[in-house]
């Protein structure tokens, strides 16, 4: 059976849309862990969930396995990740038609990070070098494709200025994407000024902000000096206050992201993208679940 896409349910604008992001697990029982967390999961009904796509090809039957397994429990649409890193264009093609085969009709497309180790992104041989390169490739080979694209609120490390990073993500978007989510991010300031400026800049596609509950001081200063996200002054202070005392860190992390996600639906957000990180724990939240049904 096909998925409805993701820019159909976007246009039927019925309710702001709830997504989930899971990773493949490495281990047998990672699988059974993810497993287990994303049936309870199920219960706040989100309306799609995503599988990230690791570097090179081996984990490509991964973010598959996951997804079928993910279908399999009911969740629908199911939306595998794509990244450029390893694949030629002959390769991509032949990942494109699996996709399709297996009835996924939504991919969230992207460049890819350099393989570890590497500094610099270098293309496969006869690769693609940019993210827009590959959802012209998938919309060319299957128009029927729903293509999200990524969006860097807070800048993508590699982009030469502000402006450049927002020309990247329009050509992705007049590529063929049909909405875009975001890095995540801790202020909602940072989401509120990129959009005023995507929208100078005459974007308008649907941007879903992509945001993290934060359940530590280290896991937040980790995630941020990956993503180059900021760490606004209150939460760390919250974060601080809260010392070793684990519960009450999570009730700080929770509370924070109940409060982005109330902000952003406010002032009109298509939906909200919650990086899981295959846990349950903090998306079952009350906070976080009253706050999101208050809005759908
Ligand atoms: C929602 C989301 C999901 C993600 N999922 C995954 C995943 O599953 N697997 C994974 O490996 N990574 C994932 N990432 C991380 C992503 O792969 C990295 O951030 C990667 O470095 C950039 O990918 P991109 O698609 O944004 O690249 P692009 O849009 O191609 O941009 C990459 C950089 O190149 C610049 N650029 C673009 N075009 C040009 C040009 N013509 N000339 C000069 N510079 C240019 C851009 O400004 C940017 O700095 C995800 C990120 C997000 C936000």
């Amino acid at each position: 059976m096909e998925d409805p896409t993701i820019q159909s349910l976007l246009e039927e604008g019925k309710r702001p849309l709830l997504s989930y992001e899971f990773f493949p697990p490495k281990t047998d029982k990672g699988m059974e862990n993810l497993k287990r967390e994303a049936e309870i999961l199920r219960e706040a009904d989100p309306d799609f969930v995503t599988v990230t796509y690791g570097a090179g090809g081996s984990t490509r039957m991964k973010t598959f396995e996951v997804c079928d397994m993910l279908r399999d429990m009911g969740y629908r649409p199911v939306m595998p990740h794509l990244t450029c890193v390893g694949s030629s264009r002959e390769d991509l093609y032949g990942i494109a038609d699996e996709i399709f085969d297996r009835g996924y009709r939504n991919i969230m497309t992207l460049r890819g990070d350099p393989p570890k180790g590497d500094t610099e992104f270098r293309p496969a041989p006869d690769g693609l070098s940019y993210a827009d390169e590959l959802v012209h490739l998938l919309k060319e080979r299957h128009p029927e494709f729903c293509c999200g694209v990524a969006a860097y609120p807070e800048i993508h490390p590699e982009a030469l200025s502000p402006e450049a990073d927002l020309e990247n993500l329009k050509r992705k978007l007049s590529s063929g994407g049909a909405f875009a989510t975001t890095q995540l991010f801790f202020d909602n300031k940072v989401f509120t000024e990129f959009m005023a400026k995507a929208k100078a800049a005459g974007i308008q596609h649907p941007v879903i902000p992509g945001l993290l509950p934060a359940l530590s001081m280290s896991q937040v200063e980790r995630m941020c000096g990956m993503c180059g996200s900021s760490l606004p002054s209150e939460l760390r202070e919250r974060l601080a206050a809260a010392g070793d005392d684990e519960k009450a860190s999570e009730e700080a992390g929770i509370e924070w992201a109940a409060r982005q996600v109330d902000e952003l639906l406010k002032a009109g957000a298509p939906g909200i993208h919650l990086y899981v990180l295959n846990k349950s724990h903090a998306a079952m939240s009350r906070p976080l679940l009253d706050t999101i049904a208050k809005h759908r």
